[in-house]
């Protein structure tokens, strides 16, 4: 990937579309896309992230010194499931950010680990799993202004080298995929590549109120974000640009007919 200038002095913050876990073992377009920005942007000295699979009740952040790989999801060949991401964690960034958040208190978790929406895609970005990575988890029962508000208290971690990662879907139906068209990449359909479209011109265009109210947006929209979870992360990132800072699209295709990879660098 070229044309991308960092221009300010914080760590960039990436969206990551994570789409089938299957990218953490294959070849392909967006898995290059994925190791590009790793080699792109600074080394981070630890990454945060927020998973599409990680919803509480509360907000929690990983807190072990050594997260575990979980395999969350079924049906999938053995290669995947003897795939390892043995980052270590960070339990002193796991007690700062319990103590910068303020609309939350945080919980330090002990159980968790790292899901599939962060080591699939991380594992790319760091193949040698030698920057330490926690996750914080989103409130289920929370709206995604409460969201939005949240993620602004973690923007100091930006100037402290700590690079923040929302893994999800803009476009995420699950339940409308075409699975014969997931080796397709381009396949979408309609309502999906009209939402793509949509929400990647608010992002350009800094209407972050839009994407907020998601759920007023019409029925592409809809059918797009069916369920809060993969989009959520989306506005965690959202919420930490900065006015003078440019937000780069890259990965920008759908897959299965009803997800999108589209993924953003903001900086
Ligand atoms: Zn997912």
């Amino acid at each position: 990937m070229t044309g991308i200038n960092i221009i300010t002095d914080k760590m960039p913050v990436l969206f990551l579309g994570h789409g089938s876990p299957m990218n953490a073992i294959e070849e392909n377009e967006f898995v290059t896309g994925w190791r590009n920005i790793g080699k792109t942007i600074p080394k981070p000295i630890a990454i945060l992230c927020i998973s599409a699979h990680w919803e509480t009740t509360g907000t929690y952040v990983t807190a072990m010194k050594n997260p575990k790989t979980i395999h969350d999801f079924r049906g999938f060949p053995e290669e995947l499931y003897n795939v390892h991401y043995p980052a270590p964690g960070s339990p002193e960034l796991a007690r700062e950010i319990k103590r910068i958040i303020i609309k939350a208190e945080v919980g330090l978790d002990e159980k968790w680990g790292l899901d599939h929406g962060t080591w699939s895609v991380i594992k790319h970005l760091y193949p040698e799993a030698n920057v330490p990575v926690i996750q914080l988890s989103m409130d289920y029962y929370k709206d995604p202004q409460y969201h939005y508000d949240l993620a602004k208290e973690l923007s100091p971690l930006r100037k402290k080298g700590i690079l923040i990662v929302g893994s999800g879907n803009m476009v995420h139906n699950l339940g409308m995929a075409s699975w014969e068209n997931i080796g397709n990449p381009g396949f979408g359909y309609d309502w999906a590549i009209e939402a793509n479209e949509k929400i990647k011109n608010c992002i350009l265009s800094n209407d972050h109120k839009k994407l907020i109210d998601y759920k007023s947006q019409g029925k592409a929209f809809n059918l797009a974000v069916p369920t809060p979870d993969h989009f959520l992360p989306l506005l965690y990132c959202l919420a930490l640009k900065e006015e003078n800072e440019i937000a780069h699209i890259f990965n920008d295709k759908a897959v299965a007919g009803s997800l999108t990879m589209t993924s953003v660098i903001i900086g």
